[in-house]
């Protein structure tokens, strides 16, 4: 059953949702606010543009325009802060929600001063009402907590404007605010869990992008990622980083005398085996054929050389290998210039090969 199966998928997409760490959940509401901003803008502009036009209404029931032009031209006071504050936040997605709530209840309260300078606020219900069109658009960037707690300020909204309003049908809205409410609710965590198996969906493509599918380490993408205008992204000033540049010896004899599928496992055990010796924080590349870069972090280049040493003798005396190999290792620190260390790390191991290959050289 179609029904059953739509249900089942959101329950797990729920429970998903719900087992999220608080970090997880912050990325995944920004990866769903940035998702839907621009929509939700171009939606909530539309709205509050719209908003300038019902003078013309205004004037059938008041036979002159003058008492609700400012009231209705005040929205753009709102438009204005809405594009000023988004524009010098443009990355803050809890910023972006809460002007997007703002211009909302901009519009609320513009409607609200126009309603006290209409003679007949007999029409203010369908206002309110058409109100939570808005809601449930802001509702695709926002949390599902932030569309209960807007709910909250929107029905204190009505009852305040109402001591001036006094509108006609002040206890129908009431009554029918309070359900939809519930149901923009609903509406909102469904529209939330579809948006988690996108994320999911994009996480496990991300990942792919940056995994190489033999060694099941890391693959060259990951620099775009974690490497901006030739520096480490995420590293303090004094954090100490090595870098080191493993190359397995006469690859190609191995190759050639193993064939390549016994080549492949030879890769595949040595993207294990370092992701093994190495710390989660470290990040383990396929760099090329059968090299890798390995990045250490809060490591300085002699406990860099130490642990390398070690990794090259352990290789060396592995009972475990598809076929005995040794490797060479070029080891230097990270200075700050991710390009000139690399060259550093190139010429290291272009020593250790030059050298008599089998061991770890620094620079
Ligand atoms: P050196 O000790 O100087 O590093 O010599 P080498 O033979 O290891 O180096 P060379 O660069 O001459 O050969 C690398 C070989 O790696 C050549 C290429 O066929 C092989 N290779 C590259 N990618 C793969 C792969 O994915 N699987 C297998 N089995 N072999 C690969
Ligand atoms: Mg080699
Ligand atoms: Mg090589």
């Amino acid at each position: 059953m179609r029904i059953i199966n739509g249900a089942k998928t959101i329950m797990n997409l729920v429970s998903d949702l719900r087992s999220m760490s608080p970090d997880e959940k912050d990325d995944f509401y920004r990866s769903k606010c940035f998702y839907y901003q621009g929509i939700v803008e171009l939606g909530l502009l539309v709205s509050a543009i719209t908003t300038i036009f019902f003078i013309y209404s205004d004037y059938m029931i008041n036979g002159t325009v003058l008492p609700t032009l400012l009231p209705r031209l005040s929205i753009l006071i709102f438009v204005a802060i809405f594009f000023a504050v988004t524009h010098f936040f443009p990355n803050n997605h809890r910023i972006m929600v809460v002007m997007d709530f703002l211009l909302g209840h901009g519009m609320v309260l513009c409607a609200s001063w126009t309603a006290y300078n209409l003679v007949d606020r007999s029409n203010s219900i369908e206002g309110i009402i058409i109100v939570n069109l808005i809601w449930l658009f802001i509702g695709f960037a926002a949390t599902t907590r932030d569309t209960v707690i807007n709910g909250i300020i929107f029905i204190i909204e009505i009852v305040i404007t109402n001591i001036f309003n006094q509108y006609t049908n002040y206890h129908l809205i009431l009554a029918l605010e309070i359900p939809i409410i519930i149901g923009i609710m609903f509406v909102h965590y469904v529209m939330t869990a579809y948006y988690l198996d996108h994320y999911r969906i994009k996480q496990k493509l991300e990942l792919a992008m940056v995994t190489d599918p033999l060694t099941q380490v890391y693959n060259r993408h990951l620099l775009e990622k974690i490497i901006s205008k030739n520096t480490l992204k995420d590293v303090s000033k004094d954090e100490h980083i090595a870098v080191a540049m493993i190359d397995i010896d006469d690859f190609k004899k191995i190759n050639d005398e193993n064939g390549h599928y016994t080549g492949d496992l030879t890769l595949l055990y040595m993207g294990q085996k370092l992701s093994k010796e190495t710390h989660d924080n470290d990040y383990v590349i396929r760099y090329g054929g059968e090299e890798f870069v390995v990045i250490l972090r809060n490591c300085d280049v002699n406990n860099a050389c130490a642990r390398m040493e070690q990794f090259r003798m352990d290789i060396e005396n592995a009972k475990d290998t598809p076929v005995p190999f040794t490797i060479s290792v070029g080891v230097s620190c990270y200075t700050g210039d991710y390009s000139k260390t690399l060259q550093n790390v190139d010429n290291a191991l272009y020593k250790a090969k030059n050298t008599g290959k089998n061991k770890v050289v620094v620079m």
